[in-house]
């Protein structure tokens, strides 16, 4: 008969109570086995077991937090990640316009420059027809600066790029990341017509502290029309997801219950609008010194802190169990198949560290060919800096494959992990308890 054992990527933490929230990180599954249960199957975990010694030991193993007894698990999981890491997807970060109408206290990009040129267009264009006839899916990002300063270049870019997936039979995503400052009404018909209907939208905590750090260029206020624009995209019926951001620091922690309170009358009971939250931090932004920021140890901790407490006003990101799933703590710069494609058509890996030259990995030419410097290329997709003993034997694997950020491994010479066993513990807990109010 099968014997079965604990897969080497199940992780089991106990909170405080007893219970046991099992995390599979291949598999992404999350189960929760009550104290007293638990304590009548744990002496098994670290034995082969046979389906039927015990009904909840079967639905584990039904549900992939055990493996098949003898088959080298290792590298059957590393064979799949590897094959779905060639999948043949194309994803494109486009940088309509690098130019911003907000500027964030804690921004890092330096606005040198602005709209997208004409040779960028075409080449962009191009270059999406040739990958159109040999990939299997067209992902699309905009991005900036504030890729809605240029709305006209994104509708004339999307309506060629639909052309060529509908052409090629392909599928066709498109996500933006914008302040929303200039997300109208009619620019939201227009961008929705071209199937971009994933939106990431940033608030700061509510509008006292967040008209300090997210102001206009010019100086002036942006809450009251982001919300705004916010509570029309609610009054539609369309489909489409909203992440909402929101951005903390020490000055607004403590205002968050009751902002969640506020934020869930207007979007609590609309699975569209999924929130979840972040630190704000010093990203290497002129104004770093002066930043008002969470000590980063405490930071994740109060990120979960606060992810668990919204889970009774709404709808949590689905990122936020998404990070549990394979894959899912990959940054896109570490990707084969993913490249931002800045307005002047320099080719960069990362979003975030446009000025430094090992991000500035090539061009892309009007005709749509790349000119690419395989070497700086490598340093971002190549996994050099994986710690192999570290990576291969870790049960989070799965997860990040030592790509959670490669500018910080590149940086520090050694693969950066993206959280600690308590972060993870409560991630996986906040994950199981919150099922239900995920997107
Ligand atoms: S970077 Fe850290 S979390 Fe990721 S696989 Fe390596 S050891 Fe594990
Ligand atoms: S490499 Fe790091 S900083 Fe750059 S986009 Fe990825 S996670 Fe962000």
């Amino acid at each position: 008969m099968q014997k079965w054992k604990l897969s080497r990527y199940t992780v089991v933490f106990r909170s405080e109570s007893g219970d046991a929230y099992f995390h599979n990180s291949y598999m992404g599954a999350l189960a929760l086995v009550p104290a007293a249960e638990f304590s009548r199957i744990e002496g098994l975990l670290g034995r082969e077991i046979t389906k039927n010694d015990n009904e909840i030991l079967d639905e584990l193993c039904a549900n992939g937090f055990f493996f098949p007894s003898g088959t080298d698990e290792k590298k059957f999981v590393s064979d799949v990640l590897s094959r779905e890491n060639q999948s043949g997807n194309f994803d494109l970060i486009i940088l309509p316009h690098e130019n911003c109408n907000f500027r964030c206290t804690y921004c890092y990009e330096t606005h040198k420059r602005g709209r997208m040129e004409p040779g960028v267009i075409e080449g962009l264009k191009h270059l999406v027809e040739k990958k159109t006839a040999g990939c299997s899916g067209l992902s699309i990002r905009w991005f900036g600066g504030e890729p809605l300063l240029a709305p006209d270049i994104i509708y004339d870019l999307s309506d060629s790029f639909l052309r060529s997936c509908e052409k090629n039979g392909i599928p066709y995503w498109s996500h933006m990341t914008t302040n929303a400052y200039l997300l109208t009404p009619d620019v939201l018909d227009k961008l929705l017509q071209r199937k971009i209907n994933d939106f990431q939208i940033t608030l700061d905590g509510p509008e006292e502290t967040h008209d300090t750090t997210r102001v206009l260029a010019g100086g002036g206020k942006t809450f009251r029309t982001i919300y705004n624009n916010l509570l029309e995209m609610k009054r539609r019926d369309d489909e489409f997801t909203v992440s909402i951001r929101i951005n903390f620091n020490n000055e607004s922690l403590a205002l968050m219950e009751d902002f969640f309170a506020s934020i869930s009358q207007s979007f609590g009971d609309d699975r569209r609008f999924g929130l979840y939250l972040r630190p704000i931090g010093k990203y290497g932004g002129p104004n770093d010194d002066n930043i008002e920021v969470c000590e980063p140890a405490y930071a994740k901790v109060a990120e979960m802190e606060l992810s668990e407490r919204y889970l009774q006003f709404g709808y949590l990101d689905r990122l936020v169990k998404k990070s549990l799933q394979s894959h899912g703590q990959v940054c896109y710069a570490g990707k084969e198949s993913s490249m931002v494609i800045g307005a002047d058509g320099t080719i960069y890996k990362c979003s975030v560290s446009f000025e430094n030259p090992d991000n500035h990995v090539g061009k892309l030419l009007p005709d749509g060919s790349l000119d690419i410097d395989k070497s700086k290329w490598d340093l971002w997709v190549a996994n050099k800096n994986i710690d192999h003993q570290a990576c291969e034997s870790c049960p989070v694997y799965p997860l990040c494959q030592g790509k959670y950020c490669p500018r910080s491994s590149i940086k520090e010479n050694k693969p950066v992990c993206p959280m600690t066993r308590t972060t993870y513990s409560q991630l996986v807990q906040l994950a199981a308890n919150g099922h239900t109010r995920f997107q």
